[in-house]
């Protein structure tokens, strides 16, 4: 007996990937992007601090530009001492259910426009190139950096899904360095595994450039690396960051470390953000050699806002995910970071 496939409907998804010959990442974005160095040489070769810093979730293409170019004025202010990569998160892991992001839902009205999402999504990748501001986005769908991973400077791959397989496999083939988040509790054993895992080549089921389903090997990603996101507690403080330490080191790995001064480190309070990013750069200052980078939830408007049935009702430039510090925050944060650290970073490991 034969059994009844368990999806409603399939539609075909026409969509080649885009070409790597024509990447624009290379064109537009900084000769060196500290993003994309090798871990080992974080902190010497560019000594830079890097900031993933944007909205938890692009929404609004008009607004995420309008953020884009005040980052994009900022990042240059402050390049001599900050490498700013803006976060263009398009895809959503969630606890249990709410919008899935950009992509899955871009009129954010469950009809699922998934053609539209990742067209639309695209666009607005290539805007923020385009100005001169690399991109950092979360990998959740396996498939989906075949079609945007041209455009992406650097991932993340989700506290959620650090310890799963499909998203080890898929990281070992990303062209980008991959930040593995610690598990939700805190276990950060799971995100040391996964740049374990990821360093290794595989072979798995994938899609080709054609958008075919196919068998696809990797070489593995030598830049993958930890991003402590707090658990049960937050985990930014000395004692954590030398525990995570120790833990790479005992892995074989360099003691690099991203910490993201939201989500569990803030207890989802945007307001703790700002003493998060500052408790960071003072232990930089008083010597701390691990913390590479740093990642900051920040919109134009802060705090969040529910999706409302009625989209006009949306406030412009508000998070409709986790809640963000807002522009001015963000602005005197970075710029604040910006003079505590730059006779700093260059005497770093020295
Ligand atoms: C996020 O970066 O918005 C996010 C969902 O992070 P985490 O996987 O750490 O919960
Ligand atoms: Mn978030």
């Amino acid at each position: 007996m034969k059994h009844a496939i368990p999806a409603l409907q399939t539609t075909c998804y026409h969509r080649a990937v885009k070409s790597y010959e024509s990447c624009p990442q290379t064109k537009y974005c900084d000769q060196d992007p500290p993003a994309s160095r090798k871990p080992e040489h974080c902190g010497t070769k560019d000594p830079r601090l890097f900031i993933v810093v944007g909205p938890c979730s692009i929404h609004d293409p008009i607004a995420g530009y309008d953020y884009a170019q005040r980052l994009k004025n900022l990042a240059d202010e402050v390049r001599d001492t900050l490498y700013l990569v803006m976060r263009v998160y398009f895809e959503k892991p969630r606890t249990s259910v709410g919008w899935k992001g950009f992509i899955n839902d871009p009129r954010m009205d469950d009809s699922f426009h998934i053609e539209e999402g990742m067209e639309k999504a695209r666009a607005f990748l290539l805007q923020v190139t385009e100005l001169g501001l690399p991109a950092a986005t979360e990998a959740l769908d396996p498939i989906a950096p075949q079609y945007l991973g041209d455009l992406i400077s650097w991932a993340a791959i989700g506290a959620r899904t650090s310890e799963s397989q499909t998203h080890r496999e898929m990281a070992s083939g990303l062209s980008t360095p991959v930040g593995f988040k610690n598990g939700t509790d805190g276990n950060i054993e799971v995100a040391i595994n996964a740049v374990k895992s990821s360093a290794k080549p595989h072979s798995f089921l994938g899609i080709n450039t054609k958008g075919r389903s196919s068998i696809v090997r990797t070489r593995g990603n030598a830049y993958g690396h930890i991003v402590l996101r707090g658990g049960e507690r937050p985990n930014y403080d000395t004692v954590s960051i030398s525990v995570t330490e120790r833990a790479l080191l005992d892995a074989k790995f360099a003691p690099n470390i991203v910490v993201d001064c939201s989500h569990s480190n803030s207890f989802k309070d945007h307001n703790m953000q700002a003493l998060v990013m500052s408790d960071c750069v003072h232990q930089i200052r008083e010597g701390n050699q691990s913390i590479v980078g740093l990642m900051v939830e920040s919109n134009i408007e802060g705090g969040n806002q529910p999706i409302p049935d009625d989209l006009s009702k949306l406030k412009y430039g508000c998070s409709v995910t986790d809640p963000c510090i807002d522009w001015p925050t963000t602005d005197t944060i970075i710029r604040k970071a910006r003079d505590i650290l730059k006779d700093i970073l260059a005497q770093r490991g020295k």
